[in-house]
């Protein structure tokens, strides 16, 4: 998981279109009506500036989304919410923000309709005020890439994600967060996060090795040495898979 920096600029469409929209919702609820959510939220223009502010991966997992495949996701659910794994759907969910444009990432239909689904447990579940449409008191327990640096919470040994420590105990944010997308045990992810970290730890040997050249060989040698250098550090750039996990470690070992 790495920090989403996300574009200021709202979509048009949901600039337009969502306090209508939103609106209708209300009205709905209001006279006890099944809530219709229109597809404004994944209006063209706003799907292409989530993908665009993600670097076509998904918020969660950081999997490169291919074509089509991926889902505008609400970090807090529309419809209904779980609090944890073994509750009931509580209706309604977080309406209101169905086209809040601060609301809504991109990710793989695995984190978003296999993992995520309607949970969205808090540390307290007594804060969760849907009545007056008021989050203020929220302290959700699943960390929001682009509201919060997600490195406060977990961190990287080798490929495997952890949750940060404090003091003797495990950070409740990055641990719930690791169990809920399963990212550590979500095969077809981590076999991807192994393979990544197997080929940059070859990068790195191989850049130790054109450094030692480079100290006694002459310019030709220096120049692999900084090619080699740059491939490192692109593992590590905003355009790459798992950004996160290379960032982890290049902060511990530059
Ligand atoms: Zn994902």
């Amino acid at each position: 998981m790495n920090k989403i920096n996300k574009s200021v600029n709202v979509p048009q469409s949901l600039l337009h279109g969502s306090k209508d929209a939103t609106d209708k919702i209300r009205q709905e609820i209001r006279e006890g009506k099944r809530v219709k959510f229109g597809n404004l939220y994944k209006a063209d223009d706003v799907k292409e500036l989530l993908k665009k502010d993600q670097h076509g991966k998904c918020a969660y997992c950081e999997r490169y989304l291919n074509g089509d495949y991926g889902a505008v996701e609400h970090y807090r659910p529309k419809g209904g919410y779980i609090q944890s794994c073994d509750d009931v759907l509580h209706k309604p969910g977080y309406y209101w923000l169905t086209y809040d444009w601060n609301n809504l990432l991109y990710s793989c239909d695995r984190c978003n309709t296999s993992y995520k689904r309607n949970l969205f447990p808090l540390v307290n579940d007594a804060d969760r005020n849907i009545a007056d449409e008021d989050i203020s008191k929220e302290e959700p327990l699943i960390i929001n890439p682009a509201m919060e640096d997600p490195g406060d919470h977990i961190e990287f040994h080798q490929y495997m994600v952890c949750p940060k420590r404090v003091g003797d105990t495990d950070d409740i944010k990055g641990n719930t967060t690791i169990a809920i997308f399963h990212l550590n045990s979500d095969n077809e992810l981590l076999n991807k996060r192994r393979k990544a970290w197997i080929k940059y730890m070859k990068m790195l040997e191989l850049l130790n090795l054109a450094r030692k050249k480079a100290d006694k060989g002459d310019n030709e040698d220096k120049s692999i040495a900084i090619r080699i250098r740059q491939i490192v550090d692109d593992f590590s750039s905003e355009e790459s898979e798992f950004t996160g996990m290379f960032k982890y470690q290049y902060k511990q070992k530059p």
